[in-house]
């Protein structure tokens, strides 16, 4: 019997619970999965930051902890997790997160906004923009800035990425590292953040950098808050250099009532609903994972401690 800890907000039990014992049925596995389990007696952790596990200290037999969560910032670091650490890569979060980017690409590029608002009378016709002139740039070319990049590519929009390490992708252009980012930038129209929050990422997006942007460049960052100075964002909303931003992740949530950013004319705020974990796909994750593990095979979507991510 192999004992499995749900460490997660407890009101997610019951959306996750009977994906994942369906999944690890699937896979054959003979488990016991509970919110509740000795620490000495649990072999693996599915675990979600905004849980209730902070100490991993006890749990001396776990061979592996398992993140319902893409992001693991807030685990990465954490000194008493000395176990092997899973993110989540999720079939049913990346179509979401293709969703929500398109969703909002295509609102800028048209202008979806001045139709919506349009009064009475108002009948002046204009060619609509054609998407083959409108360059986009994803910052963060993973599992998530891929797929919304080859999205993007398929509507024709002409799609930069951008990563930590050299790729190859057909039908994208593709740059890394510092002195990629500026060739990134300056022909971007559309930019979206969609990097881990790691002590290398933080501001990337800042005075210097959205200085290289075209004027008028449209901002999407269902990233994490921390990968732009927000200082920086602002006083480039203020004075024009950059047209709108839509941001769905912030330094602090919820984002607090008395932030700027709910008041600027020229941001729209989403609350961390860009994407989420669905179970029924999350779930043959885990399974494949414990499955993998007992096998002693490699493990999926290892995070990798020293960058963070
Ligand atoms: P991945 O780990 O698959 O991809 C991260 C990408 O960022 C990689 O291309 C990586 O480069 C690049 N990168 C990391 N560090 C740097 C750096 N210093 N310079 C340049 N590029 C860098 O992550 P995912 O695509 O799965 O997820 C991305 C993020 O999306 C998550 O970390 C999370 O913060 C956020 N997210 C937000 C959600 C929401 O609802 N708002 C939902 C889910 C995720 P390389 O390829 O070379 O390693």
């Amino acid at each position: 019997m192999i004992n499995i800890l749900f460490a997660a907000p407890p009101e997610r039990w019951d959306f996750y619970a009977d994906a994942l014992h369906e999944a690890l049925d699937a896979a054959a596995i003979t488990a016991c999965l509970s919110q509740d389990l000795p620490p000495e007696d649990v072999d693996y952790i599915i675990y979600a930051p905004n849980g209730p596990l902070r100490d991993f200290t006890l749990y001396t037999r776990c061979k592996a902890v398992l993140s319902l969560w893409a992001g693991v910032e807030k685990i990465v670091g954490n000194d008493t997790l000395t176990m092997p650490l899973a993110r989540m890569v999720d079939d049913g979060l990346s179509r979401g997160m293709v969703e929500w980017v398109t969703g909002h690409v295509l609102r800028h590029h048209l202008d979806i906004d001045r139709d919506i608002h349009r009064r009475p009378g108002d009948w002046t016709p204009r060619i609509p923009p054609l998407a083959a002139d409108r360059p986009v740039t994803i910052l963060g070319l993973g599992t998530l800035g891929l797929e919304c990049g080859k999205a993007l590519a398929g509507l024709g929009f002409p799609v930069t990425g951008w990563s930590r390490t050299t790729k190859e992708v057909p039908g994208l252009t593709c740059l890394h590292g510092k002195d990629g980012l500026g060739e990134a930038l300056k022909t971007a129209q559309i930019v979206i953040l969609l990097l881990p929050d790691t002590p290398a990422t933080e501001n990337t997006l800042n005075a210097e950098t959205l200085s290289m942007l075209p004027q008028g460049a449209v901002i999407l960052n269902p990233g994490r808050g921390p990968l732009i100075d927000d200082d920086a964002l602002l006083a480039a909303l203020d004075n024009g250099h950059i047209g709108h931003a839509t941001l769905d992740t912030f330094r602090i949530e919820p984002l607090p009532e008395d932030d700027p950013y709910w008041h600027h004319p020229k941001v729209t705020v989403t609350p961390h609903i860009a994407s989420e974990t669905r179970p029924g796909t999350a779930a043959r994750v885990i399974a494949e994972n414990i499955r993998r593990s007992e096998a002693g095979e490699p493990l999926l979507y290892l995070v990798d401690r020293e960058a963070g991510y």
